[in-house]
């Protein structure tokens, strides 16, 4: 073989028997192939990774069992998640039901693109289950997407009632979960799990991702849409997060105790109005939360008692809290609700979502809390 051919047919290094990697290699391969083309036909291997990929698979397999499923497709990102979920599940002259506690690119998604495609929705409150029912017995209504507790409100559904009222009228169930985590209501009988990778599974803000769960039956009639569109994950994406989900467990609670602390912090502070944080005693959703979910995550909001020039001098006056959206990785961040994750809500709706100028969202890391609680301080002592 000459050397200009050997590169592009390198050699293969074999191991003897018994002798493995301990941790598992990254398939950064786009093809795979077969001895002979009869072995190939139905041997339901791995062909080409917009179909699947031994890497991803793996990452598929053990989200799906964190989240009490068999089965997954992982995808580019969690708004990939989303549009697949819907696709897979809505066809023209259907009705979506949404929430106006959605997270802002979901309500994007529902109320600017689907119309485009012959798709209406309805948008009402989480907590409203009169309207709810109202809109799951419309005969268009065929899918619900919620989450809990929601970007950014951090608004807890109470998912029992939620999936009741949609199973009874036979409408399929999508809980974007991303908030909640892999470990957390895997009891309930939701149709798909949706989640953003990039937040609390990859952990370390460096990677993103997103998946589907749900049962073989269920993620069958998904993952076609998968296949033809290619919202693909790429294996060393898939390999990065399979990574940073060994310390999933370690972080999630790490993640939690700081956020609580945090918001008791804040729950004393002059300065706050008030505080929303499903782990907090006060919070409206504590009840709830203690009944279906195991920790509340390390995101919260609260109100100060400002105007916007000093809620935003508040943020910018923080030096260890990154101004940016996003979460669920190690370091703490810091966002305007309003600027960051309200920008589509009419006035009305943000009133309603409990959104003003001096709302602010901390996704709070992993860092020592009395830092965290240090640099706080030092931003509200520059403001008033
Ligand atoms: C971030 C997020 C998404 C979107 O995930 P990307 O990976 O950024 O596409 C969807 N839902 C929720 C609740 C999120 O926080």
């Amino acid at each position: 073989m000459k050397k200009s051919t050997r590169v592009n047919h390198q050699p293969s290094v074999k191991f003897p028997p018994g002798n493995k990697s301990l941790i598992s290699p990254i398939y950064q391969s786009v093809k795979f192939t077969y001895p002979s083309i009869a072995e190939s036909i139905g041997a339901g291997g791995f062909d080409y990774t917009r179909d699947s990929n031994p890497t991803t698979r793996q990452l598929e397999l053990l989200a799906a069992e964190l989240q009490d499923r068999d089965d997954a497709v992982a995808v580019a990102t969690g708004m990939a998640a989303i549009w697949l979920t819907m696709l897979g599940n809505l066809e023209s002259g259907d009705r979506v039901l949404i929430f106006l506690e959605s997270y802002r690119p979901t309500r994007v998604a529902v109320r600017k693109f689907l119309p485009r495609l012959g798709i209406e929705y309805s948008m009402v409150s989480i907590h409203d289950h009169d309207a709810i029912k109202k809109e799951l017995a419309k005969e268009d209504t065929k899918l619900m997407l919620f989450e809990s507790p929601t970007n950014p409100m951090l608004q807890v559904g109470d998912i029992q009632a939620l999936v009741d009222l949609a199973k009874s009228n036979n409408v399929v169930v999508a809980l974007d979960n991303t908030f909640a985590g892999l470990h957390n209501h895997g009891q309930f009988e939701v149709d798909y799990f949706i989640h953003s990778l990039t937040k609390y599974a990859n952990g370390h803000g460096d990677t993103m991702g997103g998946i589907v769960i749900g049962s073989k039956e269920k993620i069958r009639r998904i993952k076609p849409f998968a296949t033809n569109m290619g919202p693909t994950l790429d294996p060393n994406a898939a390999f990065l997060i399979l990574r940073g989900l060994k310390t999933y467990y370690l972080r999630y609670r790490q993640h939690s105790i700081n956020a609580l602390t945090i918001a008791e912090y804040l729950h004393a502070h002059a300065k706050v109005k008030r505080v929303n944080y499903p782990g907090l005693e006060t919070d409206p959703g504590y009840a709830l939360a203690a009944k279906q979910m195991h920790d509340t995550g390390g995101v919260l909001a609260f109100e100060l008692d400002a105007n916007k020039d000093q809620a935003w001098k508040f943020i910018d006056s923080l030096q260890i809290f990154a101004t940016t959206a996003s979460l669920g990785s190690t370091e703490s961040l810091v966002a305007p609700v309003r600027l960051y994750l309200g920008s589509d809500l009419s006035d009305d709706e943000l009133q309603r979502s409990g959104i003003t100028d001096a709302t602010v969202r901390l996704a709070v890391g992993v860092e020592d809390v009395d830092d965290l609680i240090g640099d706080l301080e030092q931003a509200f002592a520059a403001v008033f």
